[in-house]
């Protein structure tokens, strides 16, 4: 149990006295991230969306492009998804593909695997409730900054009340950035749970950040200076409101590492090694791949610790150092760290020769 005046702070610098389901499933780093269009009605100076995805209509469950419900289905097998959160752009002006996403997950996973979903508009009781029938279970506001000074008046408070009415966990999620004391009154005021997420400099928002007058807060980091500052004075002035500030470390450090974890413990091949830090590590062969299977059963490599692929041979980084002084030298041979994920990117080569005893 969260006691609402308590606070509650992790090692990664974000705190909170309060965490929606949703966000409890995304700091056990088991909430997909389903990103359904990036068409959005706004242009927030802070928007961090890539370029590749803003103002278009693509949808990607995490880093994984998606063409079918086979694809969402697949990533979230991989990474054993209990949960997923819908973001975009803004996913209401896809509405039925929303609802479509919200079915299949529901249906495949059942209703205990727990959507939220993010809005900047304002939709109506009737939308609501197909979200709702649909399966969604929680969903966060994201208000126009410029309209921050006057929510008591604008559509928001409206759809804040039929949102609760039709049986939504509701709350409101922002950058943590001057202003955002007026959200907390009026969180506070509707009974709804506030999110504060550190503000990030992004390859798409820094020129505009700097045109706003935000700095990071040091060389090494994207986070800005004075927004987490700026949601401790909230929580600690706010008693009663339910916040939870999200750092821009507990994002890569907590959140990320999890979620790589989750992923490579369920698609990791009999030989590859996961690593502390959820990615995957495995010898490499690169030749002519009948010569390097040849090789192996030469010398007696158990099938199941190697892979062929058209170009290469992946096998176990153990049983490549045990075979090292028997690789051929018209072969390539090295030592491969990548991402769980879709693509599996490369993080690290080390060649063979250069690797001396290996010891990741
Ligand atoms: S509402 Fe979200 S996606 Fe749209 S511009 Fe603002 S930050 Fe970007």
């Amino acid at each position: 149990m969260y006691g609402v005046n308590m606070k509650y702070e992790t090692e990664s610098g974000s705190f909170y006295n309060y965490l929606s389901s949703g966000c409890k499933f995304c700091r056990d780093g088991a909430k997909m991230v389903l990103f359904v269009t990036g068409l959005c009605h706004r242009d927030c100076f802070y928007c961090p969306v890539s370029e590749e995805k803003q103002q278009n209509d693509v949808t990607f469950a995490n880093e994984r492009p998606i063409f079918s419900h086979e694809d969402i289905l697949c990533e979230a097998h991989s990474m054993q998804a209990l949960g997923t959160g819908i973001t975009g752009g803004e996913p209401l002006l896809v509405l039925e593909r929303v609802l479509g996403h919200i079915k299949l997950l529901k249906d495949e996973f059942g209703p205990e695997h727990h959507i939220h979903l993010y809005t900047a508009s304002t939709p109506s009781r009737e939308i609501l409730e197909q979200l709702h029938s649909t399966g969604l279970d929680e969903i966060r506001f994201h208000p126009d900054i410029d309209t921050w000074d006057r929510l008591d008046c604008s559509n928001l408070a409206t759809s804040i009340e039929e949102a609760k009415t039709v049986g939504l966990d509701v709350g409101i999620e922002i950058p943590s950035l001057p202003g955002a004391q007026q959200v907390a009154d009026f969180a506070l005021k509707h009974s709804i749970f506030l999110n504060l997420n550190e503000l990030e400099f992004s390859q798409t928002n820094s020129q505009a950040m700097n045109q706003h007058g935000f700095s990071t807060l040091n060389d090494e980091g994207c986070a800005v200076a004075g927004s987490r500052e700026k949601a401790e004075g909230i929580i600690e002035q706010c008693a009663g409101l339910h916040t939870n500030f999200c750092s821009s470390g507990f994002k890569d450090r907590v959140q990320l590492r999890k979620r790589l974890l989750r992923t490579a413990q369920t698609t990791a091949r009999e030989f590859d090694e996961v690593t502390p830090d959820g990615t995957l590590l495995f010898g490499v062969l690169e030749g002519e791949v009948e010569s390097i299977i040849g090789l192996l059963e030469q010398l007696d490599v158990p099938g199941n610790l190697y892979e062929c692929t058209r170009v290469r041979v992946e096998l176990g980084w153990w049983v490549l150092e045990d075979i090292a002084d028997e690789i051929d030298s018209a072969f390539s041979a090295w030592y491969e760290e990548c991402y769980p994920t879709y693509g599996r990117m490369v993080v690290e080569k080390t060649p063979l020769d250069e690797a001396g005893v290996f010891n990741y």
